[in-house]
């Protein structure tokens, strides 16, 4: 037995209404409405292929297989977020209702397994006074653990002043809010999507890296210090550049460039590594880990698998072999995690 408990804080989730709401949307829409979902929901949703089959059964799935899953993987438990988009493909009022439709079901599942599951809460950024409520009933009255938004709304980032509701709600409740990615939008999709290039494999991380980026150099976390985000797959490749944002950014200001990237109060990545953290979803590579902690520190970095996305219970190995001590181990795996997420 391993002397700490494995949490996987990156594990997707839905419910059969939410499904049939994307049918909707892919049976009334134009394909050119939003590429990257007819694209990621048109094939889980429409493809024979074995992938997509477990895929449509896992993702459902709050009991029996996904804790046989959780045991055959040595995870002990999972912070359960709503997978992309979540409700950000709606119109206001559905995802309004279908996010405190989906996150009473989540606390449910959470009271029935308390020991295996934790979990995020669902909220709509189309009404964001509506958003900050749900998120503060989520967490006082549901006890779920932070907010989870998957990257941006119908094309619209959370740097716009207009979101901030949400910021102040989760700074006011001391809870983190996670940016999952989601496909590009509209505006962004197209170069990705003869290639595959869309999806998981590389624009997942190339549109969250870029939301993650706009709201630090849009000064949000001037105005919110105390926010606290959490960006999947080790940090969807940023810190690997923050040598070359700290440098760009301080002559983007000086050179007075561009009237929406003004000067900051700490360079791009003192707030990368004091306002962020970092799991390690679908990343089980020890090079890549071990940099993240290096530059990150220790206590930035948590164990996540990505389930059901990507399922693979040999990746626990890779973990469970990095060349750490055991009680860095116990900060990636369990330590990191109740600590932030108050667990
Ligand atoms: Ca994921």
């Amino acid at each position: 037995m391993p002397a700490y408990k494995r949490i996987a804080t990156e594990e997707a989730w839905s419910t059969p209404e939410v499904l049939k709401g994307y049918e909707k949307v892919l049976s009334t829409k134009p394909a050119s409405w939003d590429p990257g979902f007819l694209s990621l929901w048109g094939h889980y949703l429409h493809s024979p292929s074995q992938r997509a089959l477990d895929l449509r059964r896992r993702i459902v799935d709050l009991g029996a297989e996904r804790i046989a899953d959780m045991d055959a993987s040595g995870i002990d438990m999972q912070l359960l977020m709503l997978s992309a988009p979540g409700v950000q493909v709606f119109d206001a009022g559905t995802a309004v209702s279908l996010s405190v439709e989906t996150n009473n079901q989540v606390a449910e599942a959470i009271r029935k397994h308390p020991t295996r599951y934790c979990g995020l809460a669902a909220f709509a950024p189309q009404d964001p006074k509506a958003a900050a409520k749900e998120l503060e009933r989520a967490v006082k009255k549901l006890g779920l653990k932070g907010g989870l938004v998957n990257s941006h709304t119908m094309g619209e980032y959370l740097d716009d002043e207009k979101f901030w509701e949400i910021f102040e709600a989760a700074e006011s409740l001391d809870v983190p809010i996670y940016i999952h990615p989601q496909a590009p939008p509209p505006a962004m999709i197209g170069p990705y999507l003869p290639r595959g290039l869309d999806g998981a494999v590389f624009g997942f991380a190339a549109e969250t890296g870029l939301h993650a980026m706009r709201m630090v150099f849009g000064g949000v976390f001037d105005r919110f210090p105390k926010l606290k985000i959490v960006l999947g797959h080790l940090g969807e490749g940023l810190p690997f550049w923050h040598f070359r944002l700290d440098y760009m950014h301080a002559a983007i200001v000086r050179s007075k460039r561009y009237p929406g990237a003004g000067p900051l109060k700490r360079k791009p990545s003192d707030y990368l590594k004091e306002n962020f953290w970092y799991t390690t979803s679908g990343m089980q590579w020890q090079p890549a880990i071990l940099f993240c902690q290096q530059v990150l520190g220790m206590e930035r970095v948590m164990y996540a698998m990505d389930y059901p996305y990507q399922f693979a219970p040999e990746e626990v190995k890779v973990t469970d072999d990095l060349p750490i001590s055991d009680a860095d181990k116990k900060k990636l795996y369990q330590g990191n995690a109740e600590e932030l997420f108050g667990i």
